[in-house]
């Protein structure tokens, strides 16, 4: 009998090669993300599920630690990943939210508390970084709307890793700051994020840099697949009736669908039929108007919106996703500025979570969708909160309450009282 000194994860990697997606030609598993050798479709990372099968189970995955990377032997990393404890977010019985909506059994997964730097984007950053790292990168970077930055240059900071990250110039304060304070370089583009992203696809050519969501896409694109391995088990190992997600490329939603099917696969959870709903800005929809028009390809728009965070005006896995929510029998939904800033609201209000404008897209379609009868009442629907409200105070600033400035005496707070009760009645 032999003994095996190789730890497994090192020896037996689960992950086996890129595979094109359009016409499925296979691809080493390399810093590489379109089919070079015949349709420049995009690239996906492939697994030896009979592997990952006979190595997890409901025990082992639960023993893990308390971070994405309790899913490992689903994800792209062979060595030993970045772990910044990004991942393993609450997961909330939203009662009020729901009795609001007529909604009788909604929760809300809230990655607005992510670590390390409050949105979604740390899972699939983490993922790609790890990866980077392992293929040998000294510089990374990233085309970024704005929490794609923060989370780049926070855990590259955290890993040593060389950092030079782009946006358009024109972001929130707080996402700006959000990214400096890590010291990276940051380049603000006056330009909106297709320009971006378009002179970073040359920036990668030229330069021999890791770009997460570039040349190392299909593995950064697999970490939101544990958006969907988290609500499953945070659910008690079940899939829910119904999820709302928000759009900007599209990757976030399809990946969680490729989730759900991965833990049926290796038989950690018993199928079910799942609608994937989809929550975009009106100001930049290419996706919902696609969805909404029966069309099957995007036809790409110059964004205007509040919620920059998911403003892509040409979106790679729009197609895919609007595939999705018609398999599904979901739907694909846009909301004005005005309705995603009471969707904040509604959400701050009724649960005590302060999301950003992205956040507050998606309650807004959750919103609309459930008016819409689009959502019953007793399905077991999960909304995506995906990023955190202090990064965008601009949006509702100009839209919530007021304190009352009063002297540091009982008689003026009694006044002042007076007026809060009139002007909120069920106050006593
Ligand atoms: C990037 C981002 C998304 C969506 O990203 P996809 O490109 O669709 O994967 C959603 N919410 C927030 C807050 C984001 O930063
Ligand atoms: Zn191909």
């Amino acid at each position: 009998m032999s003994i095996s000194l190789a730890p497994p994860h090192v020896s037996e990697q689960t992950f086996t090669g890129l595979r094109c997606k359009e016409c499925g030609h296979m691809y080493e598993l390399g810093p590489r993300h379109v089919c070079e050798d015949v349709c420049f479709g995009p690239l996906e990372v492939v697994y030896d599920y009979d592997r990952i099968r006979s190595r997890v189970s409901r025990a082992t995955i639960e023993a893990g630690p308390t971070s994405i990377w309790r899913y490992r032997d689903f994800l792209p990393v062979a060595e030993e990943p970045i772990d910044v404890g990004t991942g393993f977010t609450p997961l909330l019985r939203a009662k009020r939210l729901g009795r609001a909506l007529g909604l009788n059994n909604l929760h809300v997964k809230n990655d607005g508390v992510n670590m390390p730097t409050l949105s979604f984007k740390d899972r699939v950053v983490s993922v790609a970084l790890s990866r980077a790292r392992e293929l040998g990168f000294t510089t990374v970077s990233c085309a970024s709307t704005g929490n794609l930055a923060n989370s780049t240059a926070a855990i590259a900071a955290h890993a040593g890793l060389d950092c030079c990250v782009f946006i358009p110039s024109d972001l929130e304060s707080g996402k700006i700051l959000g990214t400096l304070v890590y010291n990276p370089i940051l380049m603000a583009v006056k330009g909106n994020y297709d320009q971006v992203n378009r002179l970073c696809s040359e920036v990668a050519n030229t330069y021999g840099w890791g770009f997460v969501n570039i040349n190392l896409r299909p593995y950064y694109s697999e970490g939101s697949k544990t958006l969907a391995y988290e609500v499953i088990e945070q659910l008690g190992w079940q899939l829910p009736n119904h999820i709302v997600a928000p759009l900007a490329s599209g990757s976030l939603f399809t990946k969680i669908r490729k989730g759900f099917q991965e833990f049926v696969q290796v038989g950690l959870v018993d199928d079910k039929p799942v609608r994937f709903s989809g929550a975009q800005a009106e100001g930049c929809s290419p996706i919902a108007q696609a969805f909404q028009e029966g069309r099957d390809f995007i036809k790409p728009v110059k964004p205007q919106t509040i919620a920059k965070s998911i403003a892509i005006g040409n979106p790679a896995d729009g197609p895919y996703a609007i595939d999705i929510a018609n398999r599904t029998g979901g739907n694909i939904a846009a909301v004005s500025d005005e309705e995603i800033v009471e969707g904040i609201k509604l959400l701050a209000e009724t649960e005590g979570i302060f999301t950003e404008t992205a956040g507050g897209t998606t309650v807004a379609v959750l919103k609309k969708l459930a008016e819409q009868g689009r959502i019953q009442p007793d399905e077991l629907t999960v909304v995506y909160i995906t990023g955190n409200g202090l990064k965008t105070t601009e949006a509702v600033a100009s839209s919530i309450g007021q304190p009352f400035t009063i002297e540091p005496q009982l008689a003026s707070f009694h006044t002042a009282w007076e007026q809060a009760q009139a002007s909120h009645p069920h106050l006593t």
